[in-house]
């Protein structure tokens, strides 16, 4: 194009320094001059009619035969549109394809502007969320699926985790619904149909429950006769050690039946936002007193200390945040060996409130953090059976933690120590 452009200028430069030869020759200097001058204005007005009669038709026409810049300039342009056009229906190609494979998926699929009004939806989204093609494009589609639930994911902007509502449109239908974010605050919405899930979840909650109660009676009658044939072992010595070992399993199993009614109580019970106002400093120093009484009982000597950083109060249900600190303080014991330290630390940080308990015992392998709050997930099975545990304690811990909007954090290193700490949001901190 520069090129060309030079090229284009020594051209004008010839002429007129032709006509101006000419114009010495003929000893007439302004006209010859007027006269280069003009042919070239006029040359150039040419071509630019012939480009001006191409551009309506650029796309369905090649560029006309000019000569010099006005061809060069005119190939240009018409390369730049070529590639621009592919360009564009590569781009059309993809969107009618990616299109193509939602509207193909079971989950329904919206996407909305950053305002929140409809653009597109697939197929699925219109009987499984009520919506209708003709009349919702361009609506709010807050105004369209009304679910309180959704509304408030919806308008949080916090898309981190997915959520279940049930369908207001389709009675007795629970849907999982998921929001990402692209564009300029533009939201991809995802709803699948998990009614047969959620049915099967409530069944198995339901099984346990009713097995654990179940079992309940037998196990009472069981233990009253251990404990009545341990009195007895003066005249049957022969006796005591199996004995003590039948009644350390049948303690050991009501252990298992207790946590796993809690856990049942805590995944069914509501979760509303409680507002008794907890003392979680007085309620770490019952904690403590019990754990040091219980490392008394086990034979286990252990030093636990307590440190309140600042005093601490939160809105939430006492029973609850009780059995999850101190699920965390006897885990602490338990796994540590003899003369192991134990400190619990209870404050307040710029996330809200904290309740860390710090042990220097057997550490946990970073592989096993992440799948600790699972239901009876065990980092060692030998090490939690010499313990007596259920692998229950911590998902205790996890869901009354969720159920106060708290996460627990975990960190750890093996053969050295863990620390388990309980972040409590600024929300749930009592501030008068
Ligand atoms: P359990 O009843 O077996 O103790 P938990 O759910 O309370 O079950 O804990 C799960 C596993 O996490 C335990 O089996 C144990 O291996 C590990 N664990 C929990 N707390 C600690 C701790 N303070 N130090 C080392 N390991 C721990």
């Amino acid at each position: 194009m520069n090129n060309s452009f030079s090229i284009e200028l020594r051209r004008f430069i010839l002429i007129i320094v032709l006509a101006l030869i000419a114009g010495f020759w003929l000893d007439r200097l302004l006209l010859c001059s007027l006269i280069g001058l003009s042919l070239y204005t006029a040359w150039s007005f040419y071509n630019i009619y012939i480009i001006s009669r191409w551009f309506p038709v650029i796309d369905s026409s090649p560029p006309p035969e000019s000569l010099g810049f006005w061809g060069v300039l005119c190939d240009e342009f018409y390369r730049y549109q070529h590639n621009n056009e592919s360009e564009k229906n590569k781009l059309r190609a993809d969107v009618a394809y990616l299109r193509d494979s939602f509207a193909s998926l079971h989950d329904a699929v919206i996407m909305v502007d950053r305002l929140g009004l409809i653009e597109w939806c697939n197929d699925a989204a219109l009987p499984m969320l009520g919506l209708s093609l003709d009349k919702d494009f361009g609506q709010t589609l807050t105004h369209l699926l009304r679910e309180p639930g959704f509304i408030q994911f919806f308008d949080s902007g916090d898309y981190e985790e997915s959520i279940k509502v049930h369908s207001l449109h389709k009675p007795n239908t629970v849907l999982r619904i998921q929001i990402t974010t692209f564009g300029q605050g533009n939201r991809l919405i995802f709803a699948r149909d998990i009614t047969e899930i959620a049915r099967l979840e409530d069944m198995r909650r339901d099984f346990v429950s009713n097995v654990s109660h179940e079992l309940r009676t037998p196990l009472t009658v069981i233990t009253g006769y251990i404990d009545n044939f341990q009195m007895l072992t003066d005249q049957l010595p022969q006796l005591q050690n199996p004995l003590h070992q039948m009644a350390q399993q049948a303690g050991r199993m009501e252990q298992l039946i207790k946590d796993l009614l809690d856990l049942s109580k805590l995944e069914t019970k509501p979760n509303e936002m409680h507002r008794t106002p907890v003392n979680i400093a007085e309620l770490s120093q019952v904690v403590l007193e019990e754990a040091r009484a219980r490392c008394q009982a086990d034979g286990m000597s252990r030093t636990l200390d307590l440190d309140i950083e600042q005093p601490l109060s939160i809105f939430g249900q006492e029973t609850e945040l009780h059995s999850a600190l101190s699920n965390l303080v006897v885990n602490a014991c338990k796994y540590t060996q003899n003369d192991g330290e134990i400190k619990i630390r209870v404050g307040v940080n710029e996330e809200g409130g904290y309740f860390s308990v710090s042990d220097n015992g057997l550490g946990i392998d970073p592989s096993d953090i992440p799948r600790l709050t699972e239901r009876f997930y065990r980092v060692d099975n030998s090490r939690s059976l010499d313990t007596g545990g259920t692998g229950l304690g911590l998902a205790i811990v996890k869901r009354v933690l969720l159920r106060h909007d708290s996460t627990l954090e975990v960190s750890s290193v093996l053969g050295r120590g863990s620390e388990f700490i309980c972040q409590f949001p600024l929300h749930r901190l009592v501030t008068s």
